[in-house]
C-alpha cells in the first residue's frame, strides 16, 4: 500500500496561522517580533536559505532583516556585530547562517550569540538544556520533524526510531528530543562508522535521515509500514531544469514511498517546517525577553 505523503508545507501554513493570530495579539501591545540573519559569502543554497526566511517573516508581518556580508569578512567583525545584535533591543531573534567561511571558527561565533536571542537553538547553553530536558529554544529542523511525527498521530511512545547522521545541527538534537518525555522513542543513531546501517534502518519503525547524501537510503532498508522522515537536500545535476539542478532527499523516495506507512518529500516537506520553527522560536524569544507568555 502506498505511504500516507506528510507534505510539511500544509502543517507549515496551520502552524503558521496560529503564529499569526499570536502575532497579532503582540501588535495589539505594540510588539512586532524582528529576527536577524547574518549572511557570510555568497553560498547559493545558504543566499535561498535565507531569502525563504526573509519571506517567512514577511509574510507572517515580523521584522526582517538581513545583513550579508563578503566571504572575506574577517571573523572579529563578525563577533563584534554578533555583541552589537545582542545589546540591540529592537533585535529578538539572530541567526548566523552556516556553513561560515573556513577562515572562522564556527564554534566560538554561535557561542557568542546571547542565548535569549538564540533562535536557531544551536548555542551550547540551548543544546545543554535540550540535553536536560529543560526549556529552551529547540533546533528548527528536529523540532519540524517532531511537528510532523505528531501530526502522522501515531503514539510515539516506545517506537524504534533510527536517525542516519549525527550532526550537532539535526541528528543530535533529534535523537535527544525523540528519547525525552513526551515522546519516549527508543532511539538509534548512525553515521559513517556505523557497521551495518541497513540492519539498524530495518528494524525501524522510523528511520529519519540526514546525511546529506542524495538517495542513499533505498527501499530495501525499509521495514514495510514504517515512517520514513527525508531531511536530506541535496543538488543534482539535471538538465531538464531551467536551473541545472534538481533538488532531491537522501532517500530513494518513489520505491520507499510505495512500502512505507509515512513519507515526507523533497522538496516541501520537512523544508517548510524548518523555517516555520524559526518564526515560532522568533515569537518566543520576543515573548520571553518581556516577560509575556509564550502561546505557540
Ligand atoms: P552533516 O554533513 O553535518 O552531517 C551528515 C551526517 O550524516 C554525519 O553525521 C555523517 O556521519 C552522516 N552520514 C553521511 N553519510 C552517511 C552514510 N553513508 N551512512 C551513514 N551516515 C552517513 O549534514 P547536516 O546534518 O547538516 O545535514 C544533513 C542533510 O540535511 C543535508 O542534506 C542538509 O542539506 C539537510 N538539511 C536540511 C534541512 C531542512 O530544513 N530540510 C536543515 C538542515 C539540513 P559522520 O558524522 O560519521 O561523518
Amino acid at each position: 500500500m502506498a505511504a500516507t505523503v506528510i507534505y510539511g508545507k500544509d502543517l507549515a501554513r496551520e502552524l503558521r496561522n496560529s503564529l499569526s493570530h499570536t502575532l497579532e495579539r503582540l501588535k495589539g501591545k505594540g510588539i512586532v517580533p524582528g529576527l536577524t540573519v547574518v549572511l557570510v559569502g555568497d553560498d547559493p543554497a545558504s543566499d535561498s536559505y535565507v531569502r525563504g526566511k526573509e519571506k517567512a517573516c514577511l509574510e507572517l508581518g515580523m521584522v526582517s532583516n538581513t545583513l550579508r556580508f563578503p566571504e572575506s569578512m574577517a571573523q572579529d567583525g563578525l563577533l563584534e556585530l554578533i555583541s552589537r545584535l545582542n545589546l540591540d533591543d529592537s533585535v529578538d531573534g539572530i541567526l548566523v547562517q552556516v556553513p561560515l567561511p573556513k577562515h572562522m571558527d564556527t564554534d566560538l561565533v554561535l557561542r557568542t550569540i546571547d542565548p535569549a536571542k538564540d533562535v536557531d537553538g544551536f548555542h551550547p547553553v540551548s543544546i545543554g538544556k535540550l540535553l536536560l530536558g529543560q526549556e529552551t529554544f529547540i533546533s528548527c529542523t528536529p523540532h519540524g520533524v517532531v511537528k510532523i511525527l505528531e501530526k502522522t498521530g501515531m503514539p510515539l511512545a516506545g517506537l524504534e526510531v533510527v536517525v542516519v547522521g549525527r550532526s550537532n545541527i539535526v541528528g543530535k538534537p533529534m535523537a535527544m528530543l525523540l528519547m525525552q518525555a513526551p515522546h519516549h522513542c527508543t532511539v538509534t543513531v548512525c553515521h559513517t562508522r556505523t557497521l551495518d546501517l541497513k540492519a539498524h534502518t530495518l528494524r525501524a519503525d522510523i528511520v529519519i535521515v540526514a546525511a546529506g547524501k542524495p538517495r542513499m537510503v533505498t527501499a530495501d532498508m525499509i521495514r514495510p509500514g514504517a515512517c520514513v522522515i527525508d531531511v536530506g537536500v541535496n543538488r543534482v545535476p539535471d538538465a531538464s531544469k531551467a536551473s541545472g539542478f534538481a533538488l532531491v532527499g537522501d532517500i530513494d523516495y518513489v520505491p520507499i514511498a510505495e512500502k512505507a506507512s509515512f513519507v515526507t518529500p523533497v522538496p516541501g516537506g520537512v523544508g517548510p517546517m524548518t523555517i516555520t520553527m524559526l518564526m515560532v522560536n522568533t515569537v518566543k524569544a520576543a515573548c520571553l525577553r518581556r516577560g509575556l507568555a509564550v502561546e505557540n
